[in-house]
């Protein structure tokens, strides 16, 4: 009888490593996505001349002001389609002067939410951003021509193209699709948006920020068009001194939240997106850079920068140009959209499944230490689309997890014959329909 309960409760949540098909409304899902679309984002974004943050805001077809109007009406125009539950908004807000803003300017987040229908976790959201705005070589140039289509056009498509094909959607928890002031300028536009969710008591449970994912094109004619960077804090940015200490004795510092929402999107996303890789970089952001994901690392939220294989530094930060022959400057002309729609379909079919799974599991510990088996042990969330977890672990040595195995519903399992020591442990929950919650690493040990 025991084993006809377990044999029946895998049968229902086969987590997706074990189908030999993922969920069909999810590819349907993903299939949605249109290159179409976002090429049209991108080609009408770089049509405003320059989105520098302190260029013209009131001018008819050229600045900031232009940008951001016709943003705004799309987010509208989206929030009317027929079926779409999604709400447009807008919030403005003054920022400046400071050294990378020198006058007071008033800026604006455009965006719409998905409203979540979990009343129980109505403060629960997911949010994906992607600065609209652009720059010159010079970060004060307001000027000169900007046309940002990469950086970041593309990643406003994505956001956008997002917010479109999941606009029917019925979450349990919200989903944000932002477009952010700023990010050019020290990212006013996101510190802006964590902290209003802060303020009004919203839990992000993860954060994308999208910021150039269209170049494919390497100066040379190489091209990078197979995968995607995933750029994330190994650890967050806020760490009590006893969070710290259980870390250290965990061997746990490759495992904070937001590299597991990395290996989250790579996971879920590769399921769909044939060929297509995303590379889960052991690095919280480019050298050198600080990414509007780190904004919310700040708040204490799980956040990454999704971002293209690789850049291409002919474009990136550079005034419209040619010499003897070769372009410069960040043209639509150089925008691949079929890549972008690769991206888009990643990080749609990883929400998807994320906003609709259950709460992830609490108290997650690790036992078994010094013994040839390691022990995992956690508390359930109280919500009835449980229908059983998921264990992961994967050598110490390795990025990715190796090994997935779906339990029925329980507190604890033993995972014979792998010990402690060489390999890295955690958990998710999983519903009827193969959605799994962010897994979570022990927090604790037990000897
Ligand atoms: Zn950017």
């Amino acid at each position: 009888m025991r084993v006809l309960a377990v044999g029946l409760a895998l049968l229902l949540a086969l987590p997706l490593a074990a189908q030999e098909q993922p969920p069909s409304v999810v590819r349907d899902l993903a299939g949605k996505v249109e290159s179409a679309h976002l090429s049209r984002t991108v080609v009408r974004l770089a049509s405003f001349g320059t989105r520098h943050t302190l260029s013209d805001p009131l001018a008819e077809h050229r600045g900031i002001g232009a940008a951001r109007r016709w943003l705004a009406g799309e987010f509208q125009a989206i929030a009317r389609q027929s079926g779409s539950r999604l709400v447009a908004f807008e919030d403005t807000f003054q920022a400046g002067p400071d050294p990378l803003l020198p006058r007071r300017v008033e800026l604006a987040n455009l965006g719409a939410l998905l409203p979540g229908v979990d009343p129980s976790r109505a403060r629960e959201a997911l949010v994906v951003a992607a600065h609209y705005d652009s720059r010159a070589q010079d970060p004060l140039d307001a000027t000169s021509d900007a046309p940002g289509a990469v950086d970041n056009a593309s990643g406003v498509a994505l956001v956008l193209e997002m917010a479109t094909v999941m606009a029917a959607e019925r979450p349990a928890v919200g989903i944000y699709f932002v477009a952010t002031a700023a990010g050019e300028q020290g990212n006013l536009g996101s510190v802006r948006l964590a902290g209003r969710l802060k303020a009004e008591g919203i839990e992000v449970l993860a954060m994308v920020a999208a910021d150039c994912v269209g170049n494919t094109a390497l100066p040379g004619g190489t091209k990078a068009n197979e995968g995607m960077r995933l750029f994330s804090p190994g650890l967050p940015a806020q760490e009590t001194e006893g969070e710290r200490r259980v870390r250290e004795l965990l061997g746990s510092e490759n495992d904070g939240p937001s590299r597991a929402l990395a290996r989250y999107i790579k996971r879920m996303g590769e399921h769909y997106v044939e060929g297509f890789e995303a590379m889960v970089m052991l690095r919280r952001d480019r050298v050198g850079f600080t990414g509007e994901h780190l904004v919310f690392d700040q708040q204490g939220w799980p956040a990454v920068r999704v971002t293209e294989a690789a850049d291409n530094f002919d474009r990136l930060r550079r005034n419209v140009h040619s010499e003897t022959g070769r372009a410069f400057g960040d043209t639509p002309a150089f925008f691949d959209a079929g890549y972008c729609a690769k991206i888009t379909r990643m990080l749609v079919t990883s929400f998807r499944h994320l906003a609709f799974a259950p709460p992830p599991p609490q108290n997650v510990g690790l036992g078994g230490c010094g013994s040839p088996d390691a022990r995992l042990f956690w508390t359930l969330p109280d919500d009835p689309r449980v229908t059983g977890v998921v264990l992961y672990h994967r050598r110490a040595d390795m990025v990715q997890w190796q090994q997935t195995r779906a339990f029925p519903k329980s507190e604890s399992q033993v995972i014979p014959g792998v010990g402690t020591d060489s390999d890295v442990f955690a958990v998710a929950t999983l519903d009827a329909q193969g959605d799994e919650s962010l897994p979570v690493s022990p927090r604790s040990v037990a000897f």
